[in-house]
């Protein structure tokens, strides 16, 4: 009988090209045009390319006087990125004023009088803020935002006009527009006159890449609190002229499931107010009104947490939004149509149809508790100013490295957090990050301060904070990421609040370097800790230069200079080298020194044989399945928009087939399966490649492909690989202890045990061999963040470059106590030779989202020192 009412209410609401049932009685103005009568086909028929739904939203903007459309950015692959601002045309019209006394709200220190915020808060409508299409191949939403748009401009209905008199609707109806494209190109491309329901076929079997992610393969959804995307950029800068009352990320999830929408689950990060839980019942409650009078399953509270604050729910939630989540059953997998496990077939049309109610029902909660969610709004902005905490703000240190320093600054200031810089030395009690016990320490002028005290004080405790406060152990996403951590710098807690000699920090600046001594020198001395240095050398390389790595220390020119510190002498290089370092190190904000000797003060000559030429690398990267796209695109991103270094993606399939020889360095991203693409064969030409001078860096699953146990490229063992005999007395009882344990549990102990033992990414300190060229320029001690990964074995064959320590040091975030002890005493980074060549292994990541910056030397290092001069 249900199954029954529902196809009716299709007919009814395909029909009219809109809700009429959940609009009951709608009326519409005949002069705007529906999207049929542009697409040409009724939205859910198809999917609609991206030059359909702008040519349908263009025309829209064209008819109706309730809608400004706005262009706010432009897509990696130049597509259009806009918003469509919706209202009574009485409040379109004064929208500047709007956003102008919203603002104030933000900023209570801004308002004369409580009364003042009162007056603010009844003149203002509601602003609610709704993104359709963050993950492309989550494809009905914007096909529900088109829906919407011609809902909220053509309706002349009571529910319609009401919604218009009390809010200004803010659609943003294809987040992501070139990752849709990338699946909408393809699925149609796959589809017949029919649709085929069998999951398995090839219309619900994306190819790589996908369509989730944006050019780069990057998930806009973990994206928002680091903006390593200009897509994510160019949103947040629009976003925040707005600063919505509420805020909805619409996604899919598997395709036999239901619709997820608010309560979130837990965790709940603890900056938050208790508000959020309280808004998250009340929309709750008005979507599931909605869908019990059209009898659609749907569920609350499981799941989806809000803890990692780059999300679509949480970072606006952070900017004092209820910000939410909503989650359809669909996905790539769902296709056109589908039929789920239990016999239902779920179509786009239903798809499209139910992310179109919960847009509806969440304006009607909207705009009938107006008044109080604009009041919380207030108070969160007001109640930020007021945190009881003894930690009165963080202290970054630029002195190590400036450029990266300006990074973070611009990161912060982008989400509006102030800062300010001590223009005089200030004696402040503070408390190194990971140290328990607070100091007096002087800090220099020029100091970074971010006081805890701001209106965004939230988000700033919540980036900044060195441990991440866990309650539970499950999460949805990473359990910690503290940003100065992330990226490699000496941060403090203070506990002294903001000194008097300050001033506030309005923009990043990139700081200059410059050449110290005589330009007509014996040689140039780079020094290898800072960032900057990486790209600058690798200019030198482009441009022809020959440079050098001393392998050992020396100290001259009145200055200790490490390991890994770049050569490049005036006798083996043209004229033009001083000319071009002196501008080298303006643009990249490395000092360089010049000498006039080989001799040193001490330590090695510039002439030993402990300082060797780089060869500039020539580089191929395996991607295509079955290398996970993300650990790619972090690759393509690093290479290409950080540093300019070039290479060549070569689809992993074809890489035991291709001449090697032309490649210094093979790369292999994090992958399912790598033997599923290389066979005895393909394996034997890697390793002669290896034997004759080739580096093999391997990443995660890359790394893995080389053990022992899989391609014995190496003689690497993976912890979680260990044989019978090469187990300790000590593991062995501990997994027979396990075993004996598992036969009497009830099916939700397992369950939780095997939640728990997830390592959700956490940060670990590492141990760094700093005297090794992979470990040249890096501090001693490291920050990791570790997933479910499993690290190497230490080994007599293979150096260690990085490892664990004995007591595994586990600093923020979640991670159980058994897998903590696990990860002790293991490596990080593994280093074989291989002939004349090398196999260099890392267990995990080290250039997490781009946001997790401070590791990518250790990469590079591999690349520029590893490979041998021809
Ligand atoms: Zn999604």
């Amino acid at each position: 009988m249900k199954i029954f009412l529902v196809s009716l209410l299709f007919v009814s609401f395909l029909h009219a090209q809109s809700g009429v049932e959940v609009i009951r009685g709608g009326t519409f103005d005949p002069r705007i045009p529906t999207p049929q009568s542009v697409l040409g086909y009724s939205i859910g028929d198809r999917f609609s390319e991206y030059h359909s739904i702008n040519a349908y939203l263009e025309r829209l903007a064209a008819s109706s006087d309730r809608i400004r459309r706005v262009v706010y950015g432009t897509s990696l692959e130049h597509r259009t990125l806009q918003a469509l601002i919706i209202s009574n045309p009485r409040i379109l019209a004064r929208l500047d004023e709007i956003k102008d006394n919203n603002r104030k709200l933000t900023d209570p220190r801004t308002l004369r009088s409580k009364e003042e915020a009162g007056q603010l808060i009844s003149s203002l409508p509601v602003i609610v803020y709704l993104s359709y299409g963050v993950h492309g191949n989550e494809a009905s939403s914007p096909e529900a935002a088109m829906l919407l748009a011609y809902q909220l401009c053509a309706g002349t209905d009571e529910r319609t006009t009401s919604i218009l008199e009390n809010a200004v609707v803010i659609i943003d109806p294809n987040v992501n527009p070139d990752g849709r494209e990338r699946y909408v190109q393809w699925v149609n491309s796959t589809l017949g006159r029919k649709p085929d329901l069998l999951p398995y076929s090839l219309e619900h079997s994306e190819q790589w890449p996908g369509g989730r992610t944006n050019h780069y393969f990057f998930d806009l959804n973990r994206d928002l609190s680091w903006q390593t995307q200009i897509e994510t950029r160019q949103r947040v800068k629009f976003y925040r002229e707005w600063m919505p009352h509420v805020h909805v990320d619409y996604h899919e999830m598997e395709y036999s499931s239901t619709y997820f929408f608010f309560p979130a689950a837990v965790p709940v990060h603890q900056t938050l107010p208790a508000e959020v839980l309280k808004w998250g019942k009340i929309f709750g409650k008005g979507n599931a009104e909605a869908f019990d009078r059209l009898n659609i399953p749907y569920y609350v509270g499981e799941r989806f947490d809000m803890f990692y604050p780059g999300y679509g729910d949480s970072w606006p939630t952070f900017n004092g939004a209820i910000g939410m989540t909503y989650e359809q059953a669909g996905g790539s997998r769902a296709s056109l149509a589908v039929r789920k496990p239990n016999g239902q077939v779920l179509s786009l049309k239903d798809r499209a149809r139910n992310h179109f109610i919960t847009s509806i029902a969440t304006l009607e909660t909207s705009v009938k508790n107006k008044k109080e969610r604009i009041e919380d709004f207030y108070k969160f902005w007001d109640s930020a100013l007021h945190i009881p905490s003894p930690t009165r703000g963080y202290i970054v240190s630029g002195d190590q490295d400036p450029t990266r320093a300006a990074s973070v600054i611009e990161i912060l200031l982008r989400q509006g957090i102030e800062i300010y810089r001590l223009t005089e030395p200030a004696t402040l009690q503070v408390q190194e990050y990971f140290v328990s016990k607070p100091f007096s320490r002087k800090m220099p002028a020029g100091t970074i301060f971010v006081p805890l005290q701001q209106p965004q004080a939230r988000l700033a405790q919540t980036l900044l904070e060195p441990v991440t406060a866990v309650s539970d152990t499950f999460f949805y996403d990473v359990s910690a990421w503290s940003l100065p951590v992330a990226s490699g710098l000496k941060a403090w807690i203070s506990q002294s609040p903001l000194p008097a000699k300050a001033e506030k920090v309005t923009s990043a600046e990139a700081p200059s370097g410059k050449l110290i001594g005589e330009k007509t020198a014996y040689a140039y001395l780079i020094p290898w800790e800072r960032h900057g240095a990486i790209p600058m050398v690798w200019q030198l390389l482009e441009k022809g230069y020959e440079v050098s790595v001393a392998r050992r220390p020396f100290a001259t020119v009145g200055r200790h200079f490490s390991a890994g510190t770049v050569v490049a002498f005036a006798g083996s290089n043209r004229d033009s080298l001083a000319t071009d370092l002196e501008q080298l190190s303006r643009q990249f904000g490395i000092d360089i020194y010049s000498c006039s000797t080989g001799l040193t003060d001490k330590g090695i000559s510039l002439g030993s044989s402990y300082v060797s030429p780089i060869k500039k690398s020539s580089i191929a990267i395996a991607v295509g399945a079955p290398v996970s796209s993300n650990d790619y695109g972090e690759l393509w991103h690093l290479f290409e928009q950080d540093l300019g270094i070039p290479f060549s993606a070569i689809r992993a399939t074809d890489l035991g087939d291709i001449d090697l020889s032309k490649f210094d360095v093979v790369i292999l991203p994090d992958a399912g399966n790598y033997q599923s693409v290389f066979d005895s064969t393909k394996v034997d030409r890697l390793r002669r490649w290896m034997q004759s001078g080739g580096v093999l860096i391997g990443i995660e699953g890359g790394a893995q492909f080389m053990a022992k146990s899989r391609s014995g490229l190496t003689s690497a063992v993976f912890k979680s690989e260990k044989k019978e005999d090469e187990k300790t007395k000590e593991e062995k009882e501990q997994e027979k202890a396990k075993k004996e344990q598992t036969k009497r549990m009830t099916l939700f102990e397992k369950e939780e045990r095997s939640r728990n033992e997830r390592i959700p990414g956490t940060i670990f300190a590492v141990l760094v061999d700093t005297t090794h060229p992979v470990g040249f320029g890096m501090p001693r001690e490291i920050y990791v963040l570790k997933g479910d990964a499993a690290p190497i074995e230490l080994s007599e064959v293979g150096h260690t470059v990085a490892r664990f320590s004995k007591d595994s040091v586990q600093t923020s975030g979640y991670a159980s106590r058994d897998r903590v002890q696990k990860i002790a005493e293991a490596a990080y980074i593994q280093d074989f030779r291989v002939g004349r060549g090398r196999a260099l292994l890392f267990a995990e990541s080290v250039t997490f989202r781009r946001f997790w910056s401070g590791l990518d030397k250790l990469l590079l290092n591999a690349i520029l020192f590893l490979p041998q001069p021809d």
